[in-house]
């Protein structure tokens, strides 16, 4: 396979698209060795079929505020490969959102899916649209005008789509009430859903939760665990607080949080009282790291800074693609940092993994650790169709050892000969295997 080849006719293609150029490349430099060592891929074209999407889906969505105020944003989505199983992958509602940053996810999550061993290709999609600020009464009437369009493409064994940021049970809750009505049935089209009706227990704290499983068998298999561990993590949304929780559990001590504006650090830990307070501001739509540091007095907020400078055995990103850059990686190699393990999608960059691989530091990277997301939203399917609801403790045992399988793949395929984990390669290698292998059976289509 000629890499650099093929990532030329790409950025031809789809000049300036970043994130997907870059998932892309990482992929593929990943997946060389392989690949050449399975001719069947290279005549099949399995790398040329696989780094398109097949098909992607632009729609407009218009709404009116509470002012009477009309709005126009865009809704996107990306159905990137189904040779595993329906397309399946978040929804994004973030002024951020591009195609670019849509494909790159949607490309990411066919591997992560593959990986999860459940039967989920990969998609993704969103919109432009920018919830924080917005009135309740706001938010529905965008999620109606965006399913408005949505239902169309998608279905239970077509396409699955679930939260991402941005998308939390509310948001689920108004685009299945608008599919419900317009596709006049109850099926599991959406995962993420409320309990109530046909969501899984454990799907809100399955990403965090799996990305400190993940993070925890790293540890595991250099003979040490988070008992006394010092944690840093960015963001607080679905994901880091889940992972809070978890480290909780787990004998950790979480001592940073952050926001886009900066992060708080907080010595003593985040805990108990304070993890709830955090979940209040987050229910109130504010702007949640900065209060944090008025309210529990030996916390501290950091302007414009990354929670990355703070000494720490094990660092967590949980916010958004990019957020950990070379010099935040050299910090944390200076620190003594032991383990990265990235429970949101894509936060380093490259030369910030490159830091961190060439340090020795464990790093896993997000289609690995926050795998368990989707693996719990394969399992609402699962339950949705079966008509049956398991209980929190079967679903959280069934997610704990699907990170741990997915993490015995990394090391399986990942391991170099002086013993350590390229854990990058080695979800890149398992994950391409098995969609790989499905499409040479499923021949060119
Ligand atoms: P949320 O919107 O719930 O949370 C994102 C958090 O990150 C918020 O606290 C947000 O702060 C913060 N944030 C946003 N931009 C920045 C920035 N530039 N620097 C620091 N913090 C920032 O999203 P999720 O928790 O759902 O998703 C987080 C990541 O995890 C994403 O990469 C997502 O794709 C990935 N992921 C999510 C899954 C899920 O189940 N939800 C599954 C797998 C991956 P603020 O609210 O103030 O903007």
């Amino acid at each position: 396979m000629d890499v650099e080849k093929i990532m030329l006719d790409l950025e031809k293609k789809h000049p300036g698209e970043v994130e997907y150029l870059q998932a892309v490349r990482e992929v593929l430099e990943s997946i060389e060795e392989v690949y050449n060592e399975n001719p069947q891929f290279q005549s099949a074209g399995i790398v040329e079929r696989l780094i398109e999407p097949d098909r992607v889906l632009t729609f407009k969505v218009p709404w009116v505020d509470d002012n009477g105020k009309v709005h126009v944003n865009l809704g996107y989505r990306v159905q990137f490969n189904n040779a595993i199983g329906p397309y399946k992958g978040g929804l994004r509602f973030h002024p951020s959102v591009n195609l670019s940053i849509l494909k790159f996810l949607g490309f990411e999550q066919i591997f992560k899916n593959s990986l999860t061993t459940l039967p989920m290709g990969g998609g993704k999609g969103g919109s432009d649209f920018n919830p924080k600020g917005k009135s309740n009464t706001e938010i529905m009437r965008f999620c109606q005008s965006f399913m408005l369009e949505l239902w169309k493409l998608i279905g239970p064994e077509t396409d699955v789509p679930a939260g991402d940021i941005g998308v939390g049970a509310r948001e689920i809750g108004y685009l299945y009430g608008m599919y419900k009505k317009l596709a006049r049935e109850h099926t599991g089209v959406l995962t993420g859903k409320g309990v109530n009706w046909g969501g899984s227990l454990i799907r809100p704290e399955a990403t965090g939760f799996g990305t400190v499983y993940f993070a925890n068998e790293i540890l595991k298999n250099k003979g040490m665990d988070f008992k006394g561990k010092t944690v840093t993590v960015s963001g607080f949304g679905n994901v880091a607080w889940g992972a809070v929780q978890k480290v909780n559990e787990l004998g950790g001590k979480v001592v940073t949080l952050s926001g886009p504006d900066g992060y708080v650090y907080d010595p003593e830990g985040i805990t108990g009282e304070k993890v709830d307070y955090m979940l209040e501001l987050r229910a109130s739509n504010q702007d949640i790291v900065k209060p944090y540091s008025y309210e529990f007095p030996n916390a501290q907020f950091f302007e414009n800074k990354h929670p990355w400078e703070v000494k720490c055995d094990v660092a967590l990103p949980c916010a958004t693609q990019n957020e950990l850059n070379k010099e935040d990686a050299e910090h944390l190699v200076n620190s003594g940092c032991i383990c990265v393990a990235e429970g949101a999608n894509m936060p380093s960059t490259p030369e910030a993994i490159e830091v961190l691989q060439e340090a020795k530091v464990l790093f896993a990277p997000g289609k690995a650790v926050n795998a368990g997301g989707v693996a719990v939203s394969g399992l609402e399917m699962t339950q949705n169709s079966s008509k049956l609801n398991w209980s929190a403790d079967e679903v959280d045992a069934r997610l704990h050892k699907i990170m741990a399988d997915i993490h015995s793949a990394c090391v399986k395929h990942g391991t170099d000969a002086e013993g350590y984990v390229n854990y990058v390669k080695g979800a890149n290698v398992a994950g391409f295997l098995k969609v790989a292998n499905s499409m040479l059976d499923l021949g060119v289509v």
